[in-house]
């Protein structure tokens, strides 16, 4: 069966070990919470096709390994991952910062403010999930595509350059190569 979408995005879960990436993204694409979690090893993968204003998107979301602990110090290590992403990914890449495990409010060590402030000064999106319950889960892969649309169609995004992360997917070609845009090139080739 062959899988239509208008485009492609290359998604990222980084951030320290024990966080919850792997959690997070098992929530996302089984819709239920990974009980026997082993430690992911070099990277995993998954995929999921979801709709975002009128279009459909391919995520295709790699999951990464680490091995620092769990603590604030998974707080205090975001200005390290960021200045990686920033650096190793495109300029425009669209960033959500997840606080994860949301359902441990007794246990908070980093208030929603802080982090909401943080966010805003690094132009980051943020969302506190829980993996658990997936509260907030799809919102965070969805709210990152639809950003990341927004930008496609402002120009800030161009899915036809190479190392972008993102891709015209079989649909969005079969409609740049429709009759009507054909008819148009030709007119504008034949200078008449
Ligand atoms: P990773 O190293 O970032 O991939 O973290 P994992 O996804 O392997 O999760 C690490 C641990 O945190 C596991 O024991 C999970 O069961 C637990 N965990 C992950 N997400 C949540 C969550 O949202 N709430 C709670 N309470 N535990 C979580
Ligand atoms: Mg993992």
């Amino acid at each position: 069966m062959s899988e239509t979408y208008d485009f492609l995005f290359k998604f990222l879960v980084i951030g320290n070990a024990g966080t919850g990436k792997s959690c997070l993204l098992h929530q996302f694409i089984e819709k239920r919470f990974k009980e026997d979690s082993n430690h992911t090893i070099g990277v995993e993968f998954g995929s999921k096709i979801i709709s975002v204003v009128n279009k459909f998107v391919k995520l295709q979301i790699w999951d990464t390994a680490g091995q620092e602990r769990f603590s604030r110090e998974t707080y205090n290590a975001l200005t390290n991952w960021l200045t990686d992403a920033r650096m190793l990914a495109s300029q425009n890449i669209v960033i959500i910062l997840c606080g994860n495990k949301k359902d441990l409010d007794a246990d908070r060590e980093v208030t929603f403010l802080e982090a909401s402030r943080f966010a805003q000064e690094n132009e980051l999106m943020f969302l506190e999930t829980s993996a658990l319950t997936g509260e907030n889960v799809e919102e965070a892969f969805v709210q990152c595509a639809r950003k990341i649309l927004n930008k496609i169609e402002s120009g800030e995004l161009d899915p036809e350059r190479m190392g972008s992360g993102i891709q015209y997917g079989d649909a969005a070609l079969r409609q740049l190569r429709s009759p009507r845009r054909a008819q148009a090139q030709s007119a504008q080739e034949c200078g008449c």
